[in-house]
């Protein structure tokens, strides 16, 4: 017998701890997990699950013009946000349930409390004091919106988290940011209705995207009615008469707005966790630091997910849980893979990518082939509607791997998933160009794009 009151104890009830406490329990570990908010985490509560019934519900406007040029005739809409938000809680609340049956059928004990380590094997349980101890704990704690403390007036904004749950929706808001979360609020919330404006310290939004999905869809964004302000930042915030907001800005003036949201990246959670009485190491942002096997410092505390700051997505924390638990209870070491992650980016028109951009592919190889369509698809030939979709494989001309794939369009999410096992399985230019087209679709140019669109070799455009 143990001399531990559990094996495994997890703090964190988001997606990468809930499903290392489910399986060590159904493994038949004695677990328990311990959750101070909602069983879920930021990915079910408050992040890419009701962001995505948000994204459906603001493309409604939009399916209903286009109705028209194929004969439809749309009698008056209207939105009403506060249906949308009570239909959003009740299939967050359901998911929340699984999450817990899940945990309940495995075995696990689910704590609703906040938990703070104490030492290598102990945890309190900050509602009763009491304390628990366990052989491995794992921290999965994820991460909050960084509230940017030296903006005066940051109080004054909102996050993503309260994003979600917005009494009513403004008349006008001011995003902050040029991440995922801004551009995917932006065109939520200019989808709803809402005279919105995004505000980026950066020459182009998705610093971290390749070139023409940035251009693509900054381009997109604006055609929407989105106002882009690049190069600016806000200086100050404060209220105004009337409950409104006057953002001062670097170059643009000052703004009056409804709301401002920053989305400014998300910062580990780690403050006031009981660390330092552990001894577990953090980096200069927070981050607990761990090894390849998400094993801190401590040989008996482990971290993953948002927390480690590796890869911030909620497929990433699921992955390393399962590694976890095949090093740990399987006795088959495995090292997360964190090479080759396709992700989308919820805008309209999506972002899907995966792999190198086209910049990064450029410095890493001597030479690459670019490959590049761009055409309106096809549902705009009735519609009327002005849109384009791009379509880009980077290639390494030397073994004709494809090392990129980007997609800016209906759907590039899903494609993108696809184009990974592809791109993981390290296929190159020519099984693609042996592959037989779906017609008519999008993504039939993936595999008819024969000639490069243009080459690069040794950083030049030739
Ligand atoms: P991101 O890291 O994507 O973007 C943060 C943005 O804020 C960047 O544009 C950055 O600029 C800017 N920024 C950071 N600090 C400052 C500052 N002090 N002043 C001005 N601008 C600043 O973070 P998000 O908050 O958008 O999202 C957090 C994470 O959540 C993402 O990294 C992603 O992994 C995950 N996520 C994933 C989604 C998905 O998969 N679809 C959806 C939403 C979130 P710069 O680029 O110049 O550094």
């Amino acid at each position: 017998m143990s001399a531990y009151d559990y094996d495994l104890f997890v703090i964190g009830g988001g997606s990468g701890g809930v499903r290392a406490a489910r399986v060590a329990s159904s493994l038949g570990k004695r677990v328990a997990i311990a959750e101070e908010y909602r069983y879920g985490g930021t990915c079910v509560i408050r992040g890419c699950v009701p962001k995505k019934l948000f994204v459906y519900a603001s493309q409604f406007a939009e399916h209903f013009e286009d109705a028209e040029g194929f004969g439809w005739t749309v009698g008056e809409s209207k939105f009403d946000w506060s249906a949308l938000i009570a239909a959003k809680d009740k299939e967050i609340d359901r998911l929340e349930g699984l999450y817990r049956k899940g945990l309940e059928n495995a075995g696990a004990d689910i704590l609703s409390t906040r938990a703070e380590l104490t030492g290598p094997h102990s945890v309190r349980l900050t509602d009763s004091g009491r304390e628990v101890t366990a052989e491995r704990i794992i921290v999965a704690v994820g991460g909050t919106p960084n509230p940017h403390e030296a903006l005066p007036g940051h109080e004054l904004c909102i996050s993503s988290n309260e994003a979600f749950d917005l009494e009513a929706l403004p008349q006008s808001i001011l995003i902050a940011g040029g991440g995922y979360i801004a551009v995917e609020f932006a065109n939520i919330f200019t989808g709803l209705g809402v005279d919105t404006t995004l505000i980026y310290r950066g020459a182009e939004i998705l610093s971290r995207f390749d070139i023409d999905m940035r251009r693509g869809l900054h381009e997109a964004m604006e055609a929407k009615g989105i106002r882009i302000l690049c190069h600016d930042v806000i200086e100050k915030v404060e209220k105004t008469a009337g409950g409104m907001l006057s953002a001062r800005t670097k170059n643009s003036g000052t703004l009056s707005v409804g709301q401002i949201m920053l989305a400014l990246g998300r910062d580990p959670a780690t403050h006031g966790l009981g660390l330092e009485a552990a001894g577990v190491e953090v980096d200069a942002r927070g981050a607990i630091k761990v090894d390849e096997y998400s094993r801190t410092n401590v040989p008996s505390i482990f971290a993953l997910g948002d927390v480690t700051d590796r890869v911030q997505l909620t497929p990433v924390a699921i992955h390393e849980a399962m590694c976890f638990i095949e090093t740990e209870y399987k006795n088959n070491p495995t090292k997360p893979d964190h090479h080759l992650i396709a992700t989308a980016v919820f805008s309209q028109p999506e972002i899907g990518t995966v792999g190198l951009s086209e910049d990064d592919a450029a410095k890493r190889f001597e030479e690459i082939e670019v490959y590049r369509a761009q055409f309106r698809p096809m549902k705009a030939t009735l519609s009327g509607r002005q849109e384009k979709t791009i379509m880009k494989l980077i290639v390494n001309a030397a073994d004709r791997k494809v090392v990129g794939a980007h997609i800016l369009g209906h759907d590039a999410g899903e494609m993108a998933q696809l184009l990974g096992i592809t791109l993981k399985a390290g296929c190159t230019k020519d099984d693609f160009d042996r592959t037989m087209a779906v017609h008519p679709t999008a993504s039939e140019e993936l595999v008819t794009m024969y000639a490069p669109s243009y080459r690069i070799r040794n950083g030049e455009r030739v």
